[in-house]
């Protein structure tokens, strides 16, 4: 491509409503532009970014033996009210009507439509195992678009499916896709992990998500520094060390006053205790009944366990005034003994030995209160935040907190779908059996953002290899001078020769002004035919990502370059 003549409107200024670093460096490197909230254009150098990362999904599901179809992004509501989404699916699922009057959504996903395929077209068990995928623009009408790619209204999704005829097969589906998924992410060149997004489930992992590492990662996981475990902070199982029995005797609780001591920290200090010998009790308000949760002084509850402990949909934490609303308690000396509430218990609350616990009495504490003696939690599990002081579930090595963008999301479905909708086959026995499902997930555009928010500096982008829409930029620095333009060209035609994606930056702009545009857009390599071609003959390359220059000959920069790039995709 000549810069001259694309459509590729970089700017200096950082739009004042791009609150991320992909989000802007989108926008100022003329990637994208808003059309409304959540809906963007993909400006060429954009599209050319977005089927980078589609082209690398497209060849590694083929590999996997999925097959690519395309389903019509409108969905009949019929289909939805089968299988019993139609009321279920929030307002994130666009609906209208068309002019007979019929209901109709916009695809935000297509379990519906494809369940409808196989139910048509696969009759026999000797058409399993099969996998269809497609790549499309989804629609879902969140309730706050933001950050640009990262959570549009409108995005593009890799979604696949897979049936199979019994929990094997679709174990194997499975296990083929997360595979897949792992080399999707590794040829993209980005820093990931895969984490079970469902640890709790009964019978293992049904559930990866595909996390990106970067700063601006909506959901923090914990990463082992030893092995390949990681987690979301939500879902990480913390291991307790082997029990110490204590043999100190067990005291009498007694009531002791501590004026103005609401803090964990204050009480301990003031006792001439441990913030670890003190019980938190923290008030919540699940599904919309008060609750308690006890934790170790130096722990915080962590709301998605304490959530999926009470089998709730909403747990919300309470304030002092709504406690006080609720319960007529003091906050600040809040405590399980003889407390006439649901309460749930961390673990490791169960192996305090005389501990002291807010009284429910203002400027009142208790000390010497041990669980099982003097309360008794209505339940007990893992409820706190995972630390890095935990040690790795799997392997005991040390834990590390990163925060990640979540790119994929693989499923194990089983029969919900088939089931619901009455998808089913003829098995070897001659018997008709539901469908064993699997979906997978790619947000196609949001991994264009991921790659941003990971690989950037303060001039821009710094795309990985694989995803850069131009690998290399040629710029001509004496646009005007015919044996800069002569080199140039042939420069930019020798690499276009060797197959590589090459951007000339032909105009007749300031050399600042052009270094500054290489930069902000990211190409991997920069080659310049400035001082050093007016001086020696030569041009120089320099890697967007180290900094480093080098000095070649013309008649070795093409080979250079070609080389270093086959490598950087191998
Ligand atoms: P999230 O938790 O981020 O809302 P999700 O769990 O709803 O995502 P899935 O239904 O698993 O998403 O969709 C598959 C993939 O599509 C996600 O892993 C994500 O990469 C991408 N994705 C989902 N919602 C959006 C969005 N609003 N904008 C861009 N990409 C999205
Ligand atoms: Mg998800």
């Amino acid at each position: 491509m000549r810069y001259s003549q694309m459509l590729l409107p970089t700017t200096k200024e950082t739009p004042s409503e791009a609150e991320v670093v992909s989000h802007q460096l989108l926008m100022r490197g003329g990637f994208i532009r808003k059309l409304t909230s959540g809906m963007y254009t993909y400006l060429p150098i954009g599209l050319m970014a977005l089927q980078k990362v589609a082209e690398i999904v497209r060849q590694e599901m083929n590999r996997a033996g999925a097959q690519e179809i395309l389903m019509p992004m409108v969905q009949p509501g019929d289909l939805w009210e089968e299988s019993g989404r139609w009321k279920k699916y929030g307002p994130e699922l666009l609906r209208f009507r068309d002019r007979h009057d019929r209901d109709y959504c916009l695809g935000p996903t297509h379990e519906e439509v494809v369940t409808d395929i196989a139910r048509r077209e696969l009759q026999s068990y000797r058409q399993m195992p099969i996998n269809l995928y497609q790549i499309q623009t989804k629609f879902r009408d969140e309730i706050r678009p933001r950050f640009g790619l990262m959570r549009g209204r409108e995005f593009v999704m890799k979604d696949a499916y897979s049936f199979d005829v019994d929990d094997e097969g679709a174990s194997r589906s499975y296990e083929n896709m997360r595979q897949a998924y792992y080399r999707i992410f590794e040829r993209c060149g980005l820093e990931f992990r895969a984490v079970e997004a469902d640890s709790g489930a009964i019978g293992g992992s049904f559930s990866h998500e595909f996390m990106v590492l970067a700063e601006t990662g909506e959901d923090t996981l914990v990463i082992c520094d030893s092995c390949s475990y990681a987690a979301n902070v939500e879902k990480a199982a913390i291991v307790l060390p082997e029990a110490v029995v204590s043999d100190a005797p067990l005291q009498d609780m007694v009531k002791v006053e501590t004026p103005g001591m609401k803090k964990v920290d204050k009480v301990a200090a003031f006792l001439k205790v441990q913030p670890a010998d003190v019980i938190k009790t923290m008030f919540y308000l699940a599904d919309g009944a008060p609750v308690a949760a006890l934790v170790r002084g130096d722990r915080e509850v962590q709301s998605v366990k304490l959530k999926n402990l009470l089998g709730a949909t909403d747990v919300e934490p309470l304030d002092e005034d709504q406690i006080w609303q609720q319960t007529r308690l003091p906050v600040g000396y809040l405590g399980p003994v003889g407390l006439e509430l649901k309460t749930v218990a961390d673990q490791e609350v169960m192996r305090m030995v005389n501990a002291v616990a807010g009284a429910n009495e203002k400027g009142c504490h208790l000390t010497g209160v041990n669980p099982g003696r003097d309360f008794q939690p209505s339940v007990v599990g893992d409820l706190r935040q995972i630390t890095t002081a935990d040690r790795c579930p799997l392997c005991g090595g040390g834990l590390r907190l990163k925060e990640g963008i979540e790119v994929g999301h693989i499923f194990k479905l089983g029969t919900k779908y088939s089931e619901a909708m009455e998808a089913a086959f003829q098995d070897s026995d001659g018997q008709a059996k539901p469908f064993v499902m699997g979906c997978y997930g790619i947000g196609v555009s949001r991994v264009v953002a991921a790659a941003i928010e990971q690989n950037h500096d303060d001039k821009g982008i710094i795309f990985p290899v694989p995803l850069a829409p131009f690998q290399v930029i040629v710029l001509n620095l004496g646009p005007k001078d015919e044996a800069y333009c002569t080199t140039a060209e042939a420069l930019y035609n020798g690499l276009r020769a060797q197959g590589l994606d090459v951007l000339l930056d032909d105009r007749d702009e300031r050399p600042g002004s052009k270094f500054n545009d290489a930069d902000l857009l990211g190409i991997p390599y920069r080659l310049t035919v400035g001082k050093t071609f007016e001086k020696e003959g030569k041009v120089e390359m320099r890697s967007r990502k180290t900094g480093e220059t080098q000095v070649l000959a013309l008649d070795e920069a093409v080979d250079v370059l070609a080389g270093l790039i086959r490598q950087a995709l191998s």
